[in-house]
């Protein structure tokens, strides 16, 4: 083998669906799948999913909105985030962000409104002119109000309460509607931040959406990458590109098939980051390169060709990898790429 494995879980990630249904269970949970559900694959994701009674689904894009419907046929909701002013033609529902988009809009939909991201939605000066003439509401069915949360993975940020009072305050202002609020992280803020339909994308995919508490969801992401070749250098002897790297004493070095190339940042550095072989810790060593990472397996005189280097797994999650790059798991899911085998493990 000379491909890293990626193996996603799909079980795992159906099983902490039900457990999010089991905590927001006043409402409806969707699963969130844009970037091809975070990189690890919308179409087995989403149906499974759907086969485990999920009736909700996102996206960002219309792209992605059109072939998730033809995996998952007529029926369940699909979302497009970004807004879509054809998503009628296409089975797929409009999240509309603007007055234009409502003016254009007749049909079911969801109306974003902003609270606090300045992103996406209707903000206070558009949400006063619908006030004063609703006229762009007229033959618009309204399935969803939804807003985001910008500060949800900070259970104690001051924004979470300003952007429920502000939620709640538009909502009354506007049609009466079913709501959609928490994403992953919102789900854990309580009561408060619970709606008839939230709307989660990290946790399924087994990112901690309570960041300094232990993670509650299980994990769904196994990253092997095969040794493809073992060589002995001497003491004082330079490992990868630059030099960066010289052996302190005689080294065995392990050279694995992946790099930036496939969504391992070269920011992972020197001496920061390690791996799992044959159960023990490894370094890497010197720079990451575009296909090829080393590691010092001086301790595993074992090791030998084609063993695998766990680099993300039970021990070592996303959300640690992306701490050694000064980034989140978000960023490491959806940049692994399209380089390594996958295996899905079924629900
Ligand atoms: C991406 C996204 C989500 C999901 O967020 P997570 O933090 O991954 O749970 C929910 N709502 C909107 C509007 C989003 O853009």
């Amino acid at each position: 083998m000379t491909q890293g494995l990626l193996t996603i879980d799909v079980g795992a990630v159906v099983r902490n669906w039900r457990r999010l249904c089991e905590i927001h269970s006043t409402g409806a949970v969707a699963a969130v799948l844009k970037a091809n559900a975070y990189g690890l694959g919308a179409g087995p994701i989403g149906q499974a999913l759907l086969a485990a009674g999920c009736r909700h689904f996102f996206v960002a894009q219309p792209r992605e909105g059109i072939s998730l419907r033809k995996l998952l046929g007529p029926g369940p909701m699909i979302a497009v985030l970004g807004g879509f002013r054809r998503a009628a033609e296409f089975d797929l529902t409009p999240v509309l962000n603007t007055l234009g988009d409502l003016r254009a809009c007749s049909g079911p939909a969801i109306l974003q409104v902003d609270t606090g991201m300045s992103r996406l939605g209707l903000d206070s000066s558009e949400l006063a002119s619908l006030a004063a003439d609703p006229s762009p509401l007229e033959g618009v069915e309204l399935l969803y109000i939804m807003t985001h949360l910008a500060s949800a993975d900070e259970a104690d940020h001051p924004m979470n309460a300003v952007q429920a009072d502000r939620f709640a305050e538009i909502c009354l202002k506007l049609p009466r509607a079913r709501r959609s609020f928490a994403n992953s992280s919102g789900i854990f803020l309580g009561g408060r931040y619970a709606s008839d339909l939230a709307r989660p994308g990290c946790a399924l995919y087994g990112i901690n959406p309570t960041p300094g508490k232990p993670n509650p969801m299980e994990p769904v992401v196994r990253l092997d990458l095969p040794v493809l070749q073992l060589r002995e250098i001497a003491a004082g002897q330079t490992v990868g590109y630059g030099g960066s790297w010289m052996s302190a004493r005689p080294t065995r070095i392990a050279t694995v098939a992946a790099g930036y190339a496939d969504g391992l940042p070269r920011a992972l550095g020197v001496g920061k980051l390690r791996g799992m072989l044959r159960g023990r810790w490894v370094p890497m060593v010197g720079r990451v390169s575009m296909d090829l990472m080393t590691f010092d397996v001086t301790e595993v005189p074992e090791a030998d060709e084609g063993d695998l280097i766990e680099l993300i797994g039970p021990s070592q999650d996303a959300d640690a990898l992306a701490r050694l790059a000064g980034t989140i798991g978000y960023e490491v899911l959806t940049s692994l790429g399209n380089r390594y085998r996958r295996k899905y493990l079924p629900a």
